[in-house]
């Protein structure tokens, strides 16, 4: 692929910019480039306004509703959305359930839940993880027992990301004890109002309560529900984690970080003289735009064997390591950036974008629960430590 922008490719980047600028709404940019907490309303406001102008679905292809863009115009588009201050657009049900009811859902599957993720009727979050079932997600135990033409489900799902926020979970279930774990593993579309099924949040390092544990007590689920054949969901539940670890390579997310530490290391001063200016720091911001720039590409690269038809799931494992450690880093060098000053926490702040008096100012409010926050990138998607050790396997042959 040629990796040079074209003029389109100028005038496209031009064409988002200018949206992005005019369309989204300036309280929700400042919640979000202030690294604050951001409500429900602001994901779901962006993703309305994104889908009316007909770029709801960056990677899906046109026939559901889908922009059709070349992997350069998703990179350009997911950039300038992030560099604007855009929320993120939800990836559970964009970008993880999305594909899969595309590749192995039913006719009416698609008609029906595609429209309604396009335009967020529907807040995916995804029942993978359950206590000990993590890393070695084969050993999950949440039991689907069929009865007629509904499942009935018994277990415990957790680390779910905003089911609080949701209205649909899909989830893997059990569907037969015997024989090898991962042959009776089925993949099931589940409505979140269903009785039985019971959210409670977990508060994490940072104050905040984005992930969840969900109880399933006697949760019945229509058979018309299931995806896929029973018993086989495993190989779904491969395809998705494919899509969420390129997802998670967040080269959007690389490049807000980049440009913020840009800012922040242009005003934010030592002895007097712009800390940008000091060789030292200079040279750790132009190492890190290297790693931003090369991780790029590399996703681009990704992208397009997908786009043709190649299985990029172990490249998907290298992208989620390298994009992981990358907005790590940042996320240090940004720590590093406001000093002393860092050491500050306000959870008030965060919540309100008011409160006490920060010391070095307000903008440096939101760093260290975005330092914390960040930790997660390295866990979630598949922990790093088993990427390596798919690579390993898949690549190196050991
Ligand atoms: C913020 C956050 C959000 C999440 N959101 C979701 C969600 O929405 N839905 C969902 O289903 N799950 C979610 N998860 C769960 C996530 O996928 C799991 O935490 C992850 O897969 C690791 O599983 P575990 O926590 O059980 O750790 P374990 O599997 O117990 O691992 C513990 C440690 O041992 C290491 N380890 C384990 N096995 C090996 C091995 N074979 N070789 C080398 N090292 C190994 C791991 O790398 C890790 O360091 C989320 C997690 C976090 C932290």
């Amino acid at each position: 692929m040629d990796l040079r922008e074209s003029p389109e490719d100028v005038a496209f980047r031009g064409e988002v910019r200018e949206f992005v600028a005019t369309h989204l709404p300036p309280e929700i940019r400042e919640r979000v480039l202030g690294f604050r907490r951001v409500p429900r309303e602001d994901y779901v406001t962006w993703q309305r306004i994104l889908h009316q102008r007909g770029w709801g679905a960056p990677g899906w292809p046109r026939e559901f509703g889908g922009t059709g863009w070349t992997a350069r115009q998703r990179s350009i588009f997911e950039e300038e959305c992030y560099t604007g201050g855009a929320p993120r657009q939800m990836p559970f049900g964009l970008s993880m359930v999305a594909p899969v009811i595309m590749k192995f859902g039913t006719p009416a599957q698609r008609e029906h839940y595609l429209p309604r993720i396009l335009d967020f009727r529907d807040w995916w979050c995804q029942g993978y993880s359950e206590p000990g079932a993590g890393s070695d997600l084969a050993s999950l135990k949440t039991r689907a027992e069929r009865r007629g033409d509904v499942y009935v489900l018994n277990g415990q799902k957790t680390w779910t990301s905003f089911a609080h926020y949701a209205n649909m979970i899909f989830c893997l279930v059990r569907t037969r004890a015997e024989g090898k774990p991962q042959q009776g593993i089925s993949f099931l579309l589940i409505d979140m109002k269903t009785p039985g099924l019971r959210v409670r949040p977990i508060k994490t390092l940072d104050q905040g309560a984005d992930v969840n544990e969900v109880f399933l007590d006697d949760v019945e689920v229509p058979v018309a529900n299931l995806v896929g054949e029973e018993d086989r969901g495993w190989t779904i539940a491969k395809y998705l984690l494919g899509h969420e670890r390129t997802n998670i390579a967040g080269i959007g997310m690389c490049k807000r970080l980049l440009s913020r530490l840009k800012a922040l290391a242009a005003g934010e001063t030592r002895r007097g003289r712009p800390l940008l200016e000091d060789p030292r720091f200079r040279e750790k911001v132009a190492r890190i735009e290297i790693q931003v720039l090369s991780h790029e590409w590399s996703l681009m690269r990704v992208i397009s064997l997908e786009q043709a038809g190649r299985d990029v799931s172990t490249e998907a494992s290298m992208l989620k390591i390298r994009g992981s450690e990358i907005q790590q880093h940042l996320g240090a060098l940004l720590m590093e950036c406001a000093g002393p000053h860092a050491l500050h926490y306000s959870p008030e702040w965060l919540e309100t974008g008011h409160g006490e008096e920060m010391p070095g100012g307000a903008h440096l409010a939101g760093l260290a629960a975005q330092y914390f926050d960040l930790r997660k990138v390295a866990i979630y998607g598949g922990t790093n430590e088993v990427q390596r050790n798919i690579i390993a396997r898949a690549v190196v042959g050991l």
